[in-house]
């Protein structure tokens, strides 16, 4: 294993990390997208897994102008509506504006999250796992119409089948008249018989085993994304999708992980650091031995090139380095021979000193 050491000891971080797997993003095809974007991260962050299940209390009838029913399921469709990307969906924002009555129709699905831990070592070269998630689905009974089998719909005898009824709000600026989706038939303007199954949801939740393929460099906080595997939407709507956040377990070996760099420290004797040595390192890869060159300082950095993290959805030849950080221990106890010895090498190195002028005898 070749070494080399770094100049710097402290230059280990890189920046530019986050922004290496954002841009691989592009090349991760197939029903898999691992969502790693700061950007994403931080919508999530405000809002939440209540803003990723959607529903009530979600988004609520949020500040975005108009989610109406609160049935505002995709927190990442805010994000598409500024910084674009076709993440599919279609009518994110499709309530209209300014609280009109939405015409009851098919609802797209909310989106499910699943989380996942796996192992430091899978999370580096990458697996596939198989995870049960629980979401909704159509009901078999009703076929998602959620109208009893055999019956007709009615005229809605509240609203007389308009599907809007007029409120008056009062708020501090006075009495307002609201127009508003009929509450008894949700803007249908007629009514059903509930299919017993679903109770006229047209939905039922179901829990289904899905296989997943985990790719090499997925972190702690990456997410992934299954398109269409979210719950079913109402009345014949477009699923949504399934996230699937990843926990990383740490590593039994020790190590930690920075990006697609690893850590790692080894103990060396000032022994063996003055005169060189060999030791055996836990890499990714398994044991390796790794050369500690003679006069090797304390807090010195090796590196073993190529033997980091796969680059998250680049070529697999793509890695990271393996940074070996160098402490160098000494003894708080010695031996009388050991001691003599000391002593021994303290008096050629004053010996030293003197001849050449006050130099070290390190000679440095
Ligand atoms: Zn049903």
């Amino acid at each position: 294993m070749e070494t080399k050491r770094l100049a710097n000891p402290r230059a280990r971080s890189h920046p530019s990390l986050i922004l290496c797997i954002s841009l691989s993003l592009q090349e991760i095809s197939n029903a898999y997208e691992v969502l790693s974007d700061d950007q994403k991260r931080s919508i999530y962050d405000r809002f939440g897994e209540a803003g990723l299940k959607g529903g009530a209390g979600g988004f609520g009838g949020g500040g975005m102008g108009g989610a109406g029913q609160g049935d505002f399921t995709n927190p990442f469709d805010i994000f598409e509506q500024f910084f674009g990307g076709g993440m599919g969906g279609g009518g994110g924002m499709g309530g209209g504006m300014g609280g009109q009555p939405r015409r009851r129709g098919p609802a797209p699905g909310t989106d499910e999250r699943h989380d996942l831990t796996i192992d430091f070592a899978d999370a580096v070269f990458g697996c596939s796992k198989e995870v049960e998630v629980s979401r909704l689905e159509s009901c078999g009974t009703c076929s998602g119409s959620g109208v009893k089998a055999g019956t007709s719909p009615s005229r809605c005898g509240q609203c007389g089948g308009s599907g809007q009824v007029v409120q008056a709000v009062r708020t501090p600026l006075g009495a307002f008249q609201q127009v508003m989706a009929c509450p008894a038939c949700e803007g249908a303007g007629e009514t059903s018989a509930p299919c017993a199954s679903c109770a006229g949801d047209g939905r039922l939740r179901k829990s289904k085993r899905i296989s997943l393929r985990v790719p090499p460099g997925v972190d702690g906080g990456s997410r992934l994304r299954v398109r269409g595997e979210g719950s079913a939407g109402r009345r014949g709507g477009p699923p949504g999708d399934l996230y699937v956040f990843v926990r990383v377990r740490p590593s039994p070996a020790g190590l930690r992980r920075e990006g697609t760099t690893v850590h790692s420290d080894v103990d060396v004797s000032y022994v063996d650091a003055i005169l060189g040595t060999s030791v055996q390192v836990e890499t990714v890869d398994g044991p390796v031995d790794l050369r500690v060159p003679a006069g090797t300082q304390p807090g010195t950095t090796l590196v073993m090139a190529k033997r980091g993290v796969p680059r998250l959805g680049a070529a697999p030849a793509a890695r990271g380095d393996h940074q070996v950080h160098v402490r160098v221990t000494i003894p708080t106890k010695v031996s009388e021979e050991e001691k003599g010895l000391v002593e021994a090498l303290r008096e050629a190195q004053a010996a030293a000193a003197t001849a050449k002028g006050g130099k070290g005898w390190f000679g440095r």
